[in-house]
């Protein structure tokens, strides 16, 4: 694994251009719906330049989106950025922008729950259809691509279940079918992974995570490349897709620190994973840095760092031991949202029932942890008395 040595750099800097901040440290919050002409020849520049920075209409954003938007592109290597009110609406703008009625999407059975919920209630409707496929299929990949497949979309790794995906590979054999490669990069966040060097063409973040970083804002963004910046460009502003400044300010604020708050992020929760790996309750850990992920070498391949994210399978249990597990921890709270400092925990079940491309043995319960920025004796004195809980029920 290369860390890029100037990406440090990089998260200070960019989008801080003096035409976004005057001078002033973060570009300040610009709120505009109607933008004002002096001239015809004024407005003809506004309409002919809107789309590269130009002040032209309220939607089209204002300089404390343009500086936000360069930021993200540059971070993940896109040719741009457009900014979505969340992670889901980025997802369904990028899906909507780019499939018609009569085309075929490959969507990974380990999305995220929302995004399979779109396929199925919302795509269908539209006439596309959805093949879901197992997230480690690998070259299988092309006994499933037919003639109207127009997009694979990729989440590496996937919901819950953390599979990690051969990204390149999968890109590669997508190409040669003239298929659209979307990934879902929110995991590795704009800076632990090169999307677009693995042959991705939309890179999608829910900014709602690691990007704003403090759980108070709502946001996506999607990255694309030359070829396919233009439609989802203007696709996303025809659905109407526009971003608060105000959000836009703790985005890109947040944005700031990302890079030392994923190394802590990435430390306390290899601590912690650790620690689970060695608790005899415990079948395995699913964090993509251990072997016991499946695509446990994808991540070493492809990722420069993990972040506080991942599950565990206990070697047993039932509804009863762990809702004793999770309920009345000290620091972990439970939440769906994560990528802020806080930790948080979830039992989930059902995993099963959102899976149709794989099977999933819910016999044994998995939980979700995101490890905050707390210290990790009290994380782990806190997990130690939920054990004693769970044994003490089991
Ligand atoms: C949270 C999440 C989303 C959705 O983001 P929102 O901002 O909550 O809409 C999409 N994909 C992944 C992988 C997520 O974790």
């Amino acid at each position: 694994m290369s860390k890029n040595s100037q990406q440090s750099t990089q998260i200070v800097s960019l989008g801080r251009d003096k035409k976004y901040t005057k001078g002033i440290i973060n570009p300040p919050v610009f709120r505009a719906s109607t933008v004002v002409f002096d001239t015809m020849d004024d407005m003809r520049f506004a309409i002919k330049n809107k789309t590269n920075g130009e002040l032209f209409y309220g939607r089209r954003g204002t300089p404390t989106h343009f500086s936000f938007q360069e930021a993200i592109a540059e971070l993940e290597g896109g040719a741009g950025t457009a900014l979505y009110p969340s992670g889901a609406g980025a997802i369904s703008s990028a899906l909507l922008s780019f499939l018609k009625s009569g085309d075929h999407l490959l969507m990974v059975d380990s999305a995220y729950e929302p995004t399979r919920d779109l396929c199925d209630k919302m795509l269908a409707g539209f006439g596309i259809e959805t093949t879901y496929y197992d997230p480690m299929i690998g070259e299988g990949i092309r006994d499933l691509i037919k003639p109207n497949t127009k997009v694979l979309f990729l989440e590496s790794p996937g919901s819950i279940t953390m599979e990690v995906q051969d990204v390149p590979t999968l890109s590669k054999i997508a190409h040669e079918h003239n298929i659209i490669v979307m990934l879902d990069n929110t995991w590795a966040s704009p800076i632990n992974s090169r999307p677009f060097e693995m042959g991705v063409d939309i890179s999608i973040q829910a900014a709602t995570k690691y990007i704003v970083g403090h759980s108070d804002v709502m946001m996506g963004t999607a990255t694309a490349t030359e070829a396919h910046w233009p439609t989802l460009r203007e696709n996303s502003y025809l659905m109407g897709q526009t971003t608060s400044p105000d959000d836009v300010f703790l985005a890109a604020r947040g944005l700031r620190t990302l890079g030392v708050r994923m190394a802590q992020h990435h430390k306390n929760g290899l601590e912690i994973a650790n620690w689970l790996k060695n608790r005899p309750e415990v079948d395995h850990v699913r964090h993509p840095a251990f072997e016991t992920c499946p695509g446990h070498e994808f991540f070493k391949r492809d990722f420069t760092s993990a972040n506080g994210l991942f599950s565990f399978v206990l070697k047993q249990g039932n509804l009863k031991s762990v809702t004793a597990f999770v309920e009345n921890m000290q620091h972990f709270k439970m939440g769906f949202s994560w990528g802020g400092y806080e930790s948080l925990i979830l039992g989930v079940f059902g995993i099963d029932k959102i899976r149709t491309a794989t099977q999933w043995d819910s016999s044994k319960p998995l939980i979700r942890l995101h490890i905050g920025l707390e210290d990790t004796q009290d994380l782990i004195a806190d997990l130690e008395q939920a054990f004693e809980r769970y044994n003490a029920v089991k």
